[in-house]
């Protein structure tokens, strides 16, 4: 079968396609009841302050419990929930599940910061209104400096009022925000200092390749410099040898998050990793 698509331009689909396409429509209608039955579960991982080598944040990363498929990742699923609307309503439930976290390590004596990431679809969206979320923080008695906001290159360039109102509202809230995949989007630097960011997040595709001198060390250094100059501090991702991490160091970065530290943990070993340090 062949769908046109535009006007000069036709797909055709193979069996192949059409599998995946079913695939894909069996998956949306299993998203759908995905919260109410509570498959989805927030798992952190530690981003860990340079200065002090002690656990500053911790980056919820959304994580679904298929009931055949197994664990699904949300580079498997996230898409499909920006395509149908459905990431307001999980972006909510991330939202409210993370800051409630944040506040049960706070009453166990752990002042750990909560980076919770967001789709530019949420900032887009006149639905997503952001009393509800501050409203939730108040009704939780939680500061909102325990709370990062992490948003993308192409949330930002969106903009428009409704992103520059948002942010401002995070601001006055006390809520801090992260540009997350830092250097992987399109993002023009003049908007950096426009939105108020108060973190940069070096994506992972620089670190991952960093060798003293190489042209990823020099970007990684000057992306240092600018956001040090910009008042912004900077947490490197995918962090996964010392090279790397001493190379971040010497270079000045803020933060380092990676598997050489920790992958992303359920919230209950993540406050083992917490009581663990408390220990040193
Ligand atoms: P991200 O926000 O850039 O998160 C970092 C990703 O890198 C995570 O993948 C993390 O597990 C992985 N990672 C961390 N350290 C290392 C490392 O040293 N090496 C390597 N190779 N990978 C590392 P994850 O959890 O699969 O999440 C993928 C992406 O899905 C996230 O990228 C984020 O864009 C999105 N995502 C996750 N949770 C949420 C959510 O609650 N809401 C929304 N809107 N997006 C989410
Ligand atoms: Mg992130
Ligand atoms: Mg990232
Ligand atoms: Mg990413």
């Amino acid at each position: 079968a062949a769908k046109s698509k535009g006007r000069n331009s036709f797909l055709y689909f193979t069996p192949a396609m059409e599998e995946q396409a079913q695939r894909r429509r069996l998956l949306i209608n299993d998203l759908r009841s995905a919260i109410s039955l509570q498959q989805l579960e927030l798992f952190y991982q530690p981003i860990i302050d340079f200065d002090s080598g002690a656990i500053s944040k911790a980056e919820a990363l959304i994580r679904w419990h298929h009931p055949e498929r197994g664990l699904v990742s949300p580079d498997d699923f996230i898409s499909m929930t920006e395509e149908t609307g459905l990431i307001l309503e999980i972006g909510d439930w991330v939202f409210a599940t993370a800051i409630q976290q944040a506040a049960n390590w706070q009453a166990q004596g752990h002042h750990i910061q909560v980076s919770i990431n967001t789709s530019p679809v949420q900032f887009r969206s006149d639905e997503c209104d952001l009393q509800p979320w501050l409203a939730k923080l108040k009704a939780i008695n939680l500061n909102g400096a325990a709370v990062n906001i992490e948003i993308t290159e192409g949330g930002l360039m969106e903009a428009g009022r409704a992103v520059t109102d948002k942010l401002l509202a995070f601001k006055n809230a006390g809520i801090e925000v992260s540009l997350d995949d830092f250097g992987t989007g399109y993002s023009s630097l003049s908007y950096l200092k426009r939105f108020h960011i108060d973190y940069l997040k070096i994506d992972q595709s620089f670190v991952r390749n960093l060798q003293p001198d190489s042209n990823d060390h020099a970007l990684c250094e000057a992306i240092i410099v600018m956001a040090h100059k910009l008042d912004m501090k900077v947490i490197a991702e995918g962090v996964e040898t010392e090279q790397q991490r001493d190379l971040l160091i010497s270079a000045g970065c803020n933060y380092g998050q990676g598997f050489l530290f920790s992958e992303a943990l359920p919230a209950t070993e993540f406050a083992l990793l917490l009581d663990k340090q408390e220990e040193y």
